[in-house]
């Protein structure tokens, strides 16, 4: 083997041209300070607002607060190895989640890993979970239904697809029923469904998975998972996750239902980092930027306009109160939010009246333009004659002497508070709710006890599915009665309700 000395000599020059006195310290800090799921970190001092941070013993976690000469972060995950002067390093990226198809039927933590025992999540993408909304000209209306399958929400509340509805009421009022109902009744629909638990027992989701997966809606759902054991930045980021995922599948043309469960638990997980990181409360001790928190969130459900592909992301945040305080500082936030709520009362749950629906205070902003035609006609009345109903029922309470006017609305009211009513895990077509509607705004039911009313219903169904199924067939092509229909559906409701 020969020697050349002028290459070496080459290389050796080229290295030395190249070589550059300045250390890069930037991308290396150390902790000064760790506790509560937060670490104070010195260096890194290009790092960037959101960033996704390594430690030395493998926990990620997310910079926060940028103060002048320390970084606030987040750690996502135990905090219990991290020492003080541990090495940080950067990663240079904003934190992600894997997202695809390969999310279906799965259950995830809020960083996308799996926590279902099915093994690794397949996917080729991922994506930040952090976005910003899709703009004005990006958008169209909301203009297509989305079926909950519950008669009183589809007939007096409708939800379309992009719209931003809100849940809201006092704690065991059915609020996650309503949701995981509306989650059964997209099978067959097309939509996409991510079901957002955030601060919630392990027990509950777990149940709520099993019922999920026994109604066959898995197949077309994601499960998304900070329970109430895990850290609060986990929590924190768990409805960004879910979002980012449903994103995937809205810029790929398709329709997606995603719930918040719920978004006071989210509130006060980012509370409690944000007292942590030290940042001044206010208002009932929440930071200064809590609007922008579910703000932000519930602005990525869109309908995108179809040059944008078409796609949309429905969203049903849920909110607790207490005592029924719609007026405290949450509640009124997603309000404003939101395009809507359904008001869920503990008195009308108690009282049987199953989902327990408050029609005077549930609003859709969105309303009869996502409802198909057949169904706006009918249920146009129905949210007046209950009103009027309630207020009848209240004042009439000690009379004896009543009009025969007022109690014909009495009895009416009646009757349509108990045809509203719905088991749990029973979501009915529209068509079906259609029928049903139209017997009871024609009076059909006012010959029938209230108590066998729910049994009339399923009688009356059942009549029509088998000797006059084509009422259905033409109600599920047309979505509208014409004349002619309304015809052959009145001979029906002659018919049966004749006996
Ligand atoms: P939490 O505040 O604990 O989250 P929640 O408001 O989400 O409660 P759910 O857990 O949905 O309420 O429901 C409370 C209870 O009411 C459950 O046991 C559920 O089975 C029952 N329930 C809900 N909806 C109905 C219904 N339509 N018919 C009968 N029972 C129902
Ligand atoms: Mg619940």
């Amino acid at each position: 083997m020969t020697l050349r000395p002028d290459e070496i000599s080459s290389v050796i020059k080229k290295q030395i041209q190249a070589y550059s006195s300045q250390l890069d310290v930037s991308e290396a800090g150390s902790v000064i300070q760790v506790g509560d799921g937060i670490a104070r970190v010195y260096g890194l001092t290009s790092a960037m607002s959101g960033e996704l941070l390594e430690f030395y013993s493998g926990v990620r976690g997310i910079a926060l607060n940028l103060d002048e000469d320390s970084i606030g972060v987040v750690i996502l995950g135990p905090d219990s190895h991290i020492k003080e002067g541990e090495p940080v390093k950067r990663t240079g990226r904003i934190a992600e989640v894997p997202v695809g198809d390969g999310l279906l039927g799965r259950v995830v933590n809020p960083l996308g890993q799996p926590v279902d025992n099915k093994g690794p999540i397949a996917h080729t993408q991922t994506r930040q979970i952090e976005r910003i909304a899709p703009g004005v000209i990006m958008r169209q209306e909301v203009d297509t239904p989305l079926q909950t399958g519950i008669k009183a929400i589809d007939a007096m509340v409708p939800i379309g697809r992009g719209q931003r509805e809100l849940v809201i009421g006092d704690r065991q009022t059915g609020k996650t029923a309503i949701c995981i109902d509306t989650i059964i009744n997209q099978k067959g629909k097309g939509v996409l469904c991510i079901y957002v638990a955030i601060g919630q027992k392990i027990s509950t989701t777990a149940r709520i998975v099993n019922t999920l997966q026994e109604k066959g809606a898995m197949d077309y759902t994601t499960v998304v998972v900070a329970a109430a054991s895990d850290s609060s930045p986990m929590q924190y980021i768990a409805p960004y996750a879910g979002c980012a995922i449903g994103e995937e599948w809205m810029d790929a043309g398709k329709d997606v239902l995603i719930v918040y469960d719920d978004l006071s638990k989210h509130a006060v997980a980012y509370r409690a980092l944000s007292l942590l990181l030290r940042r001044p409360p206010g208002r009932e001790a929440f930071p200064g930027d809590v609007f922008y928190l579910h703000s932000r969130l519930l602005e990525r459900s869109a309908r995108m306009a179809d040059k944008h592909g078409g796609g949309s992301i429905t969203a049903l945040p849920i909110i607790e109160t207490q005592a029924g305080d719609i007026s405290a500082y949450i509640p009124t936030n997603v309000i404003s939010i939101t395009d809507g709520q359904i008001y869920l009362e503990t008195e009308l749950f108690n009282n049987g009246i199953r989902p327990a629906i408050n029609a005077g205070l549930s609003v859709s902003r969105v309303g009869g333009a996502a409802q198909i035609k057949a169904m706006k006609k009918l249920a146009g009345p129905l949210r007046v004659e209950l009103a009027q109903y309630r207020e009848l029922a209240a004042f009439t309470q000690f009379g004896s002497d009543l009009s025969k006017d007022t109690l014909d609305r009495l009895r009416h009211g009646e009757r349509i508070v108990e045809t509203l009513k719905q088991p749990q895990y029973e979501p009915m077509p529209v068509e079906q709710q259609v029928l049903i509607l139209y017997a009871l705004t024609h009076k059909y039911f006012s010959g029938v006890n209230v108590e066998s009313i729910q049994s009339t219903q399923r009688e009356f169904l059942a009549f029509i599915a088998d000797r006059h199924a084509n009422i259905i067939d033409e109600l599920n092509a047309k979505r509208d009665i014409s004349a002619e229909l309304e015809a052959k559906i009145k001979a029906v409701c002659d018919e049966f309700f004749k006996k």
